[in-house]
Order: C-alpha cells, then structure tokens, then sequence
C-alpha cells in the first residue's frame, strides 16, 4: 500500500470519526452525515483509482450509479419506513463482506489457517447479516407477519446448527483454500438459514432492535475482511460500525429495560395480550372535541407535548409547531417530553420537530421531565401509545411491566391524539385512555391538529 494511500486512509478515517462525532446532536448531525460521505469519496477513490489503479471512467460510472440509487432510496423513503431502509442497506453491507472475504479465501496465495478462519469466520457473520436483514425487511414491510415466528426446540435447534457451522468452518480451514466446493456451499447455505432462523422468533417492538444489533454483525464483518485484505481503512470502518451498532443496541435495549437475551429469545408480542380490543377494563372511554382541547390549552399554565410514532406517520410536525408557537404566544409554558424510543428509531422525535425548526431547548429527555408532569395541567400525547403505558409501571403481568415511561398519567389533565382504540406497537393496551382524566380526541392527528389551530383562533 503506497504513502498516498495510507495517508488518504488516514484522512477517511478522521472524517469518519468526526461524522460520527457530529451525530450525537440534530443540531450537528447534517454536517456529520456530509463529513462521512466525503471521507467515504476519499477512501473510494484512494482504494480504486490509486491503489488499484481501475479505470477512472469506470469507477466515476459505478460511484455515479450507487450514488443515484442510494439518493433516490433515501428521498423516497417515509420517515416511518427508515428502519427497513436501515436494514436493506445492512444487510447489503453483510452480503458483500461475505462474498469478499469468500473470494479472497478461494483464490489469495497468502492465506494461512488464521487468516482462513478469519475469512470463515467473516463469511459466517456477513451472511448471517445479510439473510437475517432481508427478514427484517419482509416483516416490517410487511410483506409477512411481523409476529414472532416461532417453533418447538427453536433454541437448542439454533444452537446445534452454530456448532455445526463452527465445526465446518474448521475443517474448511484445515483443507486448504478452493477445495471441498461442496462443503463451502453447504457452509454458505447453513449461515444464510441461520440468519432467518434467529430473526423469525423475533417480532414487534423488537424489530428496530434487531437490526441494530445486526448492524453491528455487519461491521464485525467488515473490520474482519479488514484484517484479511490489510486495508487499514476497512478495519476502522467496520470497527466504528461494529462499535456503534453495539452501543445502540444496549441504549435500546437499556430504553425498553428488555436484557439483549429477552429480546432474541424472548419473542415478545407472541401472547397478544388481547391486542386490539380497546380498553383493558370496564372502564369508560371519555372522547373530546377540538373545541374542548382549545379551551384547555388556551387556558394552562404548562402543557406538555409527547410525540409518538402517530406523528410522524400523520406527519403532523408543522401543525404542531404552529400550535407550539399559538400557545407561546398566549404565556403557555410549552415543553416536548421525548422518550428515548418514541417512534421506530432512536432519535426519530428529535429529527421530527428538528424539521419543523422547533427549538431543541423545548425538547426534554425522559429523566428530566419525568418529575414535571405532576405540575403540568394538561399534556398532549400525539400519536404516542406504549412510551405512555402506566401497565409497565404498576402491571407486572404486562409484558411492558418494567420499561421505563413517561409519566404522563400524573399531569393533571390527559388529551390523546390517535385514531382509534387500536394499541401501539408492543400490541399492549393502554389503560391510560380508560384513565378519568384522560379524554380522546380521535382521527388522524394532523387533521386533528388543523382543528385545534382553527379552534385556538376563536378562543
Ligand atoms: P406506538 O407504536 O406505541 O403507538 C403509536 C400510536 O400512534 C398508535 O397507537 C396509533 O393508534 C397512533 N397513530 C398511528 N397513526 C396515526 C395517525 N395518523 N394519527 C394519529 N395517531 C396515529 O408508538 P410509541 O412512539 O408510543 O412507541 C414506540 C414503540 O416502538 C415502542 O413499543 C418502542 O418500544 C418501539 N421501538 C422503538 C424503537 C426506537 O428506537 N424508537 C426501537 C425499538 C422499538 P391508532 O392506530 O389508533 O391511530
């Protein structure tokens, strides 16, 4: 590897780390993105034109072609659908560390047994990667069940199976590079099966997690062909990758107080719970119009907003704004309470309101507003359900039971913005809405909150 390309390397790798960096704030996350995508030019150009020495045109064609297909994927896609994107795009990273480090086993003349179980090792994880992301994808596209799939024996069935594969990988390794075609096939075949088979029994509010951690497979992967094709650069990136999706992983998990077992093995929203059935118990139902919600609001000292995953799904975010900036305008004291896993992504809420340039210092973690609430007169919960649950604090039975919520149940008036009596994305219902200070005010939430915009003008 020439100096040009070690220094290049050096650059991309910087740039990398402060993307990174920069994308622990909404305020900075956009510039964070650009640095990344430059380091990721560099590192291209460095790898392919300089080191390899490709044709130019060639390499300008292909960057051109991805970079097309990847702008045109990333604008189209629904905010709501960004966790499927999330995948695919992982699951590609996975299918490709595999299929290098593959080919660089088959036909390298520098491979020893270490380096052999490297590749092995990388062909297992990536494909693992690949296979299990592609589920995800179908089942949060929907395109099949996003219920747990389970089966008799599935875990020790599962466990046998890696055994099996760490075996054939050994002796793969000890047979030398190119031979046993058909006990590679078989290897390949057995790590892609693996990758459905650990997806399947996982289900619902689970997903988003998932792959996160395989995510975090995929840069394993990564850093692993790093090591087998000595490209410094590829080690870093799949390091930070590995890294990160670890972190965010255990920040989800830790959100949702599920141990990373619970949520593999766990198949969480396989017993429903009764999902769908409305209230929980005989309790009534109180609904509002968006003249009453006007008068509440026009009239508190403090309201609270908590956004949910129904806003962004109504893609509401500007009305809610203009309500925000209504209700400042009359000395209401207006705050955003953010749960760390509103919505389908870490963050999702953040980069909602960012979009619609409500200011960040209204925007208070869990923690912190948690004890607000009980000297809050009204709160308004927009398309929010499981990240309000009083069942996870007081219903051990609940599969919710544990998680940390806002404690929206201690303001002294609840409005919730929603459609129906449908429950959120855990299928759990919510006792909060049979709550005697909670009212409903049905429909879609943008058009719901057009009417509280109108209905606040005449108050
Ligand atoms: P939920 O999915 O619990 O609830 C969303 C609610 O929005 C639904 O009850 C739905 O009710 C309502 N809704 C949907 N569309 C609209 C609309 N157009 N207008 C008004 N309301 C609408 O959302 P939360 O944000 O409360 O919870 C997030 C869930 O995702 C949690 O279970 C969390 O554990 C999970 N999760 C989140 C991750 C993250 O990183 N953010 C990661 C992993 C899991 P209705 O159909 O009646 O309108």
């Amino acid at each position: 590897m020439n100096d040009f390309t070690q220094l290049a390397y050096l650059v991309t790798a910087v740039l990398f780390m402060l993307g990174v960096m920069r994308l622990r704030s909404p305020a900075s996350a956009r510039s964070g993105n650009l640095l990344a995508a430059i380091g990721m030019g560099i590192g291209l150009i460095a790898t392919l034109v300089v080191y390899y020495q490709f044709s130019v045109v060639l390499v300008v064609l292909a960057v051109l072609a991805g970079s097309v297909g990847g702008t045109v994927a990333a604008k189209r896609v629904r905010m709501t659908a960004m966790p499927q994107m999330v995948a695919l795009f992982n699951g590609m990273g996975g299918g490709a560390a595999a299929l290098v480090s593959l080919g660089e086993w088959i036909i390298s003349p520098r491979v020893t047994v270490v380096s052999a179980i490297a590749a092995l090792f990388t062909v297992l994880i990536g494909s693992i990667s690949f296979s299990g992301s592609l589920l995800a994808f179908a089942k949060l596209q929907e395109l099949i069940t996003g219920r747990p799939i389970v089966f008799p024996a599935q875990k020790p069935i599962n466990g046998v199976l890696v055994a099996i594969a760490v075996v054939m990988a050994f002796v793969l390794a000890a047979s030398g590079q190119g031979g046993q075609s058909l006990l590679v096939g078989l290897y390949v075949i057995l790590a892609l099966g693996l990758g459905v088979l650990v997806v399947l029994p996982i289900g619902g509010a689970d997903m988003p997690v998932v792959i996160s951690l395989l995510n975090a497979f995929t840069g394993l992967a990564a850093a692993a062909t790093g090591f087998l094709l000595a490209n410094n650069v590829l080690i870093i990136a799949g390091a930070l990758v590995g890294a990160s999706g670890t972190i965010l992983t255990q920040l989800m998990s830790r959100a949702m107080n599920r141990p990373i077992g619970n949520i593999l093995f766990g198949s969480f929203g396989r017993v429903t719970g009764g999902a769908g059935t409305g209230a929980t118990d005989d309790g009534v139902v109180q609904s509002a119009t968006v003249e009453d919600v006007a008068m509440l609001l026009a009239y508190a000292r403090r309201v609270i907003i908590v956004p949910g995953y129904g806003l962004a799904v109504a893609r509401a975010q500007q009305e809610v704004r203009q309500v925000v900036d209504k209700l400042t305008a009359r000395g209401v004291d207006v705050r955003f309470g953010i749960h760390p896993v509103a919505g389908r992504m870490p963050g999702h809420m953040n980069v909602l309101l960012a979009e619609a340039n409500v200011p960040y210092e209204k925007l208070y973690e869990m923690d912190t507003i948690n004890p607000e609430f009980p000297q809050t007169d009204v709160v308004l919960v927009i398309g929010a359900n499981d990240v309000t649950n009083p069942a996870a604090r007081n219903e051990p039975s609940s599969p919710l039971y544990g998680m940390p919520i806002l404690n929206v149940d201690q303001a002294s008036r609840i409005i919730v913005l929603k459609r129906s009596m449908n429950p959120g994305f855990a299928g759990i219902d919510n006792p909060l809405y049979t709550n005697p200070k909670t009212s409903m005010l049905f429909g879609d939430a943008k058009s719901s909150v057009n009417g509280l915009l109108r209905a606040l003008d005449e108050v």
